[in-house]
């Protein structure tokens, strides 16, 4: 039976009588176990943070650690790679991609540490402030509680705690109840080799209820950075009016493919972007609108390539696509897919549950915006295809929507590429590249119901810092 993970809170390896068994998606086999905390766990969690803030790490010694975080993730990456398989589902192709990219967010991090520095202010440029000197200093906010959801579990763990080190903020991390496992092995990495202190990074496991919100509600906790649902996402948002909270929510990315466009290139990254872990990113491409005169062909195209997609268990070296999160997900989005078939749209293939519980990629054509598959994040393997006539037509699809995190076109056309970049209303526009890339360094984040912030470490650093005004006279 796999040991129970203890949660480091403060220099305590904290281990509780009822446990959290974590079990595969895939078979429901154990993958491990950790404590089930509580309120009073969190309470002592803010605390080991609290006091941190009373002895600040330099800049200096803060970057030395996210170094040699990076250095330590790249070592482990193929270890880091099966926990996040094991505990998701992940197919392990996928998942060390995700493990290679925390390398680049600690790194990219570490120099952040390095670099923040506040902004001259031009006191002369009024004549009160004239012979008076006025600068910004960047001031960590404070101690940070970091909510992560379950579809990058290592990742976007380092994408809160990694800037938190960064800009000098003790952190409280809340797992996913499902994936806690690659947060503990990172939080353990952290602590136990590469120098940052007890305190810094105190972990709770648990469920929302149980931990989450009492983190959220903390009168100690100066800021909430939180990646998931947008229903769980903006309540936090309201239960906690005075703290900075960051939400970084869902998406039902679109792509346009234009006539012009290199739409074989299109189906090909579709073959990734659309069905890489299932689906369950928040930018995985799940619209896609085609020009008409290419429609025919771009959906035998992406058929083929789908078509090639092996299905299996997700600790295979030859499986791209594996199980949902859970069967209720599956058939979720499997009643999703046949109310979109009573509605008219058509099956070019997948779009049913083998006998190992795992959901086919599916591609659907004739979707209508009305349909729960265009209208809803979808969040498992599926994409929707509509044709259009006239890009005005296509960019009024693709903006029709609650979301507003990234975006695509295909097309060889300059004017084009423009009339996209500043008519799509996303956090991100992509010209020939699909909506699901991201580089851990980029501002990252979405409008509207897809959240309020924008992560990648120069911006994050940002978000947990103020800017303290200096005024010398
Ligand atoms: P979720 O159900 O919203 O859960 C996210 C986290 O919130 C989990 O740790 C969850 O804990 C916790 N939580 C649940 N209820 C809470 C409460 N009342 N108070 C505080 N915390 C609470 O999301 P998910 O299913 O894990 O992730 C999928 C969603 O995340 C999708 O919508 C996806 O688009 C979005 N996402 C967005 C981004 C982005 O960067 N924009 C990236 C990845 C994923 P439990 O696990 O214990 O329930």
């Amino acid at each position: 039976m796999p040991e129970v993970t203890a949660v480091p809170i403060g220099a305590d390896r904290v281990t509780t009588d009822d446990e959290i068994v974590v079990s595969s998606p895939y078979d429901g086999s154990e993958v491990g176990r950790v404590p089930s905390c509580d309120a009073g766990h969190v309470d002592r969690a803010v605390a080991a943070a609290r006091g941190r803030l009373a002895e600040p790490l330099p800049a200096h010694a803060r970057a030395v650690i996210l170094d040699r975080a990076a250095a330590l993730l790249a070592e482990r990456q193929e270890d880091f790679a099966r926990t996040i398989a094991a505990e998701a589902a992940k197919p392990l192709k996928t998942a060390r991609v995700e493990a290679a990219r925390a390398v680049d967010t600690f790194r990219f991090s570490a120099v952040e540490a390095r670099s923040l520095t506040g902004d001259m202010v031009p006191l002369e440029a009024s004549a009160p402030g004239e012979g008076k000197l006025g600068f910004t200093l960047r001031v960590p906010i404070g101690v940070v509680g970091a909510i992560s959801p379950f579809n990058f579990p290592l990742n976007l763990v380092a994408h809160k705690v990694a800037p938190a080190i960064a800009a000098g903020c003790p952190v409280v991390l809340k797992p996913a109840s499902q994936t806690p496992l690659s947060a503990l092995a990172l939080a353990t990495l952290l602590l136990d080799e590469c120098g940052l202190p007890p305190g810094w990074l105190n972990v709770v496991t648990g469920s929302g209820g149980a931990v989450g919100d009492p983190l959220v509600l903390h009168e100690d906790v100066a800021m909430i950075t939180f990646t998931g649902s947008p229903p769980v996402g903006w309540s936090i948002r309201a239960k906690a009016p005075r703290k900075k909270v960051s939400l970084e929510l869902g998406n039902n990315s679109p792509v346009i493919v234009e006539a012009d466009g290199d739409w074989r290139t299109a189906a090909a990254k579709l073959k990734l972007a659309g069905f890489s872990h299932a689906g369950q990113s928040c930018i995985s491409s799940q619209r896609i609108y085609v020009h008409r005169s290419i429609h025919d062909d771009f959906v035998a195209e992406l058929v083929d390539q789908v078509a090639t997609l092996v299905v299996g268990p997700p600790l295979d070296e030859s499986t791209d696509v594996s199980a949902l999160i859970s069967a209720g997900d599956t058939n979720r989005v499997k009643e999703w897919i046949d109310e979109a078939i009573e509605g008219g749209a058509k099956v070019a293939i997948g779009g049913e549950v083998g006998d190992d519980g795992v959901l086919r990629p599916t591609v659907l054509t004739g979707v209508q915006p009305e349909m729960k598959v265009c209208a809803d994040e979808v969040f498992g393997p599926l994409v929707g295809v509509t044709a259009y006539d006239e890009l005005d037509e296509a960019l009024a699809l693709a903006n029709d929507t609650r979301y507003g995190l990234q975006a695509a076109v295909f097309t060889a056309r300059l004017d084009v590429a423009l009339a996209a970049a500043r008519r799509l209303d996303y956090g991100g526009v992509l010209v020939n590249e699909v909506p699901t890339w991201r580089a851990d360094q980029q501002p990252y984040g979405g409008l509207r119901d897809s959240g309020n912030t924008r992560e990648g470490p120069h911006y994050t650093v940002r978000e947990m810092t103020e800017a303290r005004l200096v005024v010398l006279s």
